[in-house]
């Protein structure tokens, strides 16, 4: 198996946690209630890439739409973690793309059938280089980040506007799973999810800590 390595840091990533309607706009404007806990689905590292590589729209799905996210990398191994102490276990933050067949999600959705395909085909995991976490606790609940597609901005976020903080995440995904270093957890994405298109370029921003450039191709 093809290890995939998270920038920044020295580690192999590991699982990959993934936040759904995280944020209110963003569950309004796809008709979704409002969770009253964490929605949590997971994607293979098989379908981690990294800056300056493309989305690769498969021939399955007619409709690939890009979601902006804060990501984590957890740095040491925890389980049923407080959120008091859960900021104690990211070592990096990062910005990445939760790349979802919409099409495919919208049956999956319909048939009540897990959302595996629709978002884990290769290419649909995009990761940033990872900024050390310097152990601020505030910050976390004031991190910007934005995604501009052909130079025009489409997505807008801050974690203030978060449903379930960080540490609430983590806290909450610890009851369930061991958390292990170099785990990732995508935390959700704002309001302007839209669909790509073959040859778009986007650049996806985290404050002043990275940045993430990618193109798209059709399979
Ligand atoms: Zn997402």
């Amino acid at each position: 198996m093809a290890q995939k390595k998270i920038p920044g840091t020295n580690l192999i990533a590991q699982n990959i946690f993934c936040i759904g309607r995280n944020y209110a706009e963003h569950a309004k404007e796809l008709n979704n209630p409002i969770p009253t806990s964490p929605v949590v689905f997971i994607k293979p590292t098989s379908s981690i890439i990294y800056d300056k590589e493309n989305l690769i729209i498969p021939s399955q799905s007619k409709r690939v739409d890009h979601e902006v996210e804060i990501v984590l990398v957890i740095g040491k191994d925890g389980k049923n973690i407080s959120e008091a102490d859960a900021y104690k276990y990211i070592s990096h933050i990062g910005v990445g793309l939760d790349f979802t067949a919409r099409d495919l999600q919208d049956k999956a959705k319909e048939k009540s059938l897990p959302w595996s395909i629709a978002k884990g085909f290769d290419t649909f995991a995009a990761i940033s280089h990872f900024h050390p976490y310097d152990g601020n606790l505030e910050k976390l609940s004031n991190i910007s980040f934005n995604l501009t597609v052909n130079n025009e901005v489409r997505q807008r976020g801050n974690s203030k506007n978060m449903l379930f903080s960080i540490p609430a995440i983590i806290a909450f995904l610890s009851t369930i799973y061991t958390l292990s270093e170099g785990d990732l957890i995508f935390t959700g994405t704002p309001e302007g999810i839209a669909p790509l298109n073959a040859g778009d370029k986007m650049t996806a921003q985290i404050e002043d800590w990275a940045t993430l450039s990618l193109g798209v191709v059709s399979a």
